[in-house]
Parts: C-alpha cells; structure tokens; sequence
C-alpha cells in the first residue's frame, strides 16, 4: 500500500511535471512575417508554392484575413501588433496632419513620421516584450527604430525601401540564431516587395506571380532551416499581410477634385487614392461639402457622418471631411497629381496598375493568415478572420496577457492546439495513480 508520504511525494512530483510544461510552454519562440500587400488569394496555386504549401499542411490557414480601415499599411501595421482599431490606436493613416503642431506623419522614412503622438496611442506588442523583460528582434519592421511610450527598442534593423530578398533570407537566418540561443524570444520580418510588385504592375501582372514564387523560395528555406536547426517543436512561425491590392485602370476611374470645388479653400489635404483627407476653410466647410456630395464615384463625410463599421471616426488624426472612392477609383487634385512610379533614373515609368486603401470589406484588400508550429494544428483550415484578431493569437503564443483589445479570441480559438489536454492528463495521473498503487 501507499504510504501518506509516498501519496505526498508523487503530488509534488505531479506539480513539478506541470510547472516544466508551463515553463516550457513560456519558453517557446515566436517568429513573425509581415509580407506587405499580399493578397488572400495569391497563394492559391499552392500546387507550385512548396513553401507555401508545407506550411499549410503542416499548420493553420484562414480564408482571409479583413484588413481594418483604412486599408492601408501604417494602420494595420498597428492594428496587427495592438488588436485594437484605428480609432483606437490612432494610427488612422499612411499620411497624417496634426492640426495643433502642423506636424505631418508620411509614410517612408520621414523624421517627423517617428515622433511618439504618432505611436503613443497604443502599446505594440514589441514595446509590451520588452517591458517584461523579453527580448525582441525586428527587421526592417516599419517603426521599429522609434522609441514607442518611453521604450527604446533593443534591437532593430532600420526600414529601408523595399528590402531585398536577401535581406529577407539573412533576417531569417539571424532571426533563427538569435531566437535558437536563446538571445531573442520573440522576431519580426517585413518584406515589402509584393506590395512594390503589387503596385506598379497590377495584381494579375506576370511581375506578381515571379514575386510570389521568390517569395516562396524564401519560405522553402525557411522551412528547411528550422528542420536543420531542428527547432520545429520549439519555434512558432505566424505569416501574414497588411491588406490585398486591386487593378487600378489607366486614367479611367481617376476623380479630379479640381472639376468640383476652389482647392485653395482647403488648408490641408493629406493622401490620394482611395481615402482623402480633407481640412477645408472653416467659412467654406458647408460648401466643399455639398459640392464634394454630388461627385459620382465616391463618398464624402463629415468626420461624425464616417460609417461605425470602419471603427475610423473618432482618431485624434481624423480630417473634418473624409472622402472614399468606390473599388477601383482614384481621388486626386487633378491629373497632374497621379502616382506615376520612378525607375532608377528617376524617370516616370509609368502609371501604376494596383492600389489599396478602399472600404475594408472589399473582396480585394482581403490578406492572408498562415500560422505553424507548437501550438498551432495541423492541416487546419480555418475561417475569415480579422486584423484585430492577430494580436491575441501572438500573445497565446508567447505565453503573456494581452492588454485590453478589439479583437476576438473566439474567432481564433479553433486554431490553437489545446494545452488543456495535457492539464486534465496530469490532474487525472496525479489523482489515479495512488489509487492504482492502493491496488497493487
Ligand atoms: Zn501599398
């Protein structure tokens, strides 16, 4: 029979099991891709993505992923890493005016872009790391560099322009040694060039498809690497994209602002495309406004007239009269104001072929979500799911408490593989397994 100290004995040996796997849980790593304007449906010829498709099968795809609103980059860089909406976070745009300090936020590399009002609004999951004493790696990641609520980050690689495919391959190769010695917990990687692609040549363009195969290239390596470095039960791999892209028609679908109100009425104007923002005169607001009303094509609003849905209105950045062009249509001054792209003689190449930034619910500014590794199942397909949901996944992962957010753990929930198993394991071992020794 079992004695009260032998009883006692095999508890604590049970409590031990279950704080090794809570230890080992906290100890695993994440690493995470952020693959600019790849579309939901650009890896939907998986038969010829090896890179893709390994990952799929051996992790979690969701259909799509809804981008926030606008359907930009800055914005959903934010909604990504926070959970929370723009209004929210207050990263409402890839352009920003600050009417109180005339201050701007303008995408690319712009010193007043890294002023803290810009980052302040919200904690990105980095700074929260951070905080608690982890350690976190970011390449090329878009803000990285800025100190965010007081924290200066502790490793960043600068954003530079469309970073190269091999910077991708060196990230993934530093980020897999950083994170296997143990000197990183957490990695992030932006890759930019399938937005770049996206742009210039348009979603369907063959430029596109060669940018997704060397994309997936990248990720055959990727999954090679992990396997050599043997580091495929401890290394959590999450994928994912900002917003998709739409064909934009050369000239065709252009809405000039000129051909409907005095543009020197307007005090700021930050934007083109899809969403314009708008500070016109304050003695000419009700006349931009109606005039701006009758324009075909598009929608204007006052800032409290923007729809709930887009979870937009209320951000400290928001302009007093919002524009939105329907799919396809681009908003500009005029025709001398359209985004022509540069070569490298700083020669107009072109008009552009793809553009984002439109309602979110648009079918083509869907991304993607890819997930494996640990706590990931396997072979899962999942449903849509939302930007905001992507916060609550990483933080599952790294084993820390999400801060307050907008996103849903219901809607990604189905995706992890259950720890709760293991628990109920152990609980019934360490209340079974007296009784089994009472009977021997
Ligand atoms: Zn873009």
């Amino acid at each position: 029979s079992v004695t009260s100290v032998q009883y006692i004995a095999l508890n604590v040996l049970t409590v031990i099991i279950l704080l090794l796997s809570r230890c080992c849980d906290a100890n695993r790593k994440l690493l995470v891709f952020l693959i600019d304007g790849f579309r939901y449906d650009y890896m939907d010829d998986l038969q010829n993505l090896a890179g893709f498709r390994e990952i799929v099968e051996n992790g979690v795809k969701v259909d799509y992923l809804t981008p926030d609103f606008p359907s930009l980059s800055y914005p959903n860089y934010y909604s990504l890493m926070t959970g929370r909406h723009c209004e929210v976070h207050q990263m409402t745009g890839n352009y920003m005016w600050d009417k109180d300090t005339m201050k701007e936020f303008l995408i690319g590399t712009n010193p007043d872009s890294r002023l803290p009002m810009w980052w302040d609004g919200s904690e990105p999951l980095w700074v929260t790391m951070q905080k608690l004493g982890k350690r976190v790696y970011m390449y090329y990641w878009p803000g990285c560099e800025v100190t965010i609520l007081g924290v200066q980050p502790a490793f960043c690689e600068e954003y530079v322009y469309n970073p190269s495919e091999k910077n991708l391959i060196d990230s993934m190769e530093n980020a897999l040694n950083m994170l296997k010695s143990d000197k990183a917990d957490m990695a992030g990687i932006y890759y930019e060039k399938i937005d770049v692609e996206g742009h210039h040549f348009g979603p369907h363009s063959p430029e596109i498809q060669r940018a997704i195969r060397s994309l997936d290239q990248a990720f055959q390596t990727l999954n090679q690497k992990i396997k050599e470095k043997n580091m495929r039960d401890d290394i959590n791999v999450v994928l994912f994209s900002d917003h998709g892209m739409t064909d934009l028609k050369w000239m065709e679908k252009v809405i000039e602002l000129d051909n409907y109100i005095d543009m020197t009425y307007i005090i700021k104007m930050m934007d083109r495309g899809p969403v314009v923002s708008l500070w016109p005169k304050q003695d000419k607001f009700e006349e931009i406004y109606q005039n701006l009303s009758t324009v075909d094509n598009m929608n204007v609003y006052k800032k409290q007239e923007i729809p709930d849905r887009f979870h937009y209105k209320n951000g400290r950045f928001v302009s007093t009269l919002t524009l939105v062009a329907e799919p396809g249509w681009f908003i500009t001054e005029n025709k001398a104001k359209l985004p022509f792209w540069k070569n490298g003689t700083e020669e107009a190449e072109g008009w552009q072929h793809g553009w984002h930034g439109y309602d979110n619910e648009f079918m083509d500014m869907r991304g993607f979500f890819l997930a494996q590794g640990p706590d990931f199942k396997t072979n899962f397909r999942a449903g849509p799911i939302r930007t905001v949901d992507v916060y609550n996944v990483l933080c599952k992962t790294l084993g820390i408490e999400p801060l307050p957010n907008n996103g849903s753990w219901s809607r990604v929930e189905c995706m992890m593989r259950s720890s709760a198993g293991a628990v109920r394991a152990a609980l019934i071992y360490s209340c079974l397994l007296p009784l089994l020794l009472l009977t021997l």
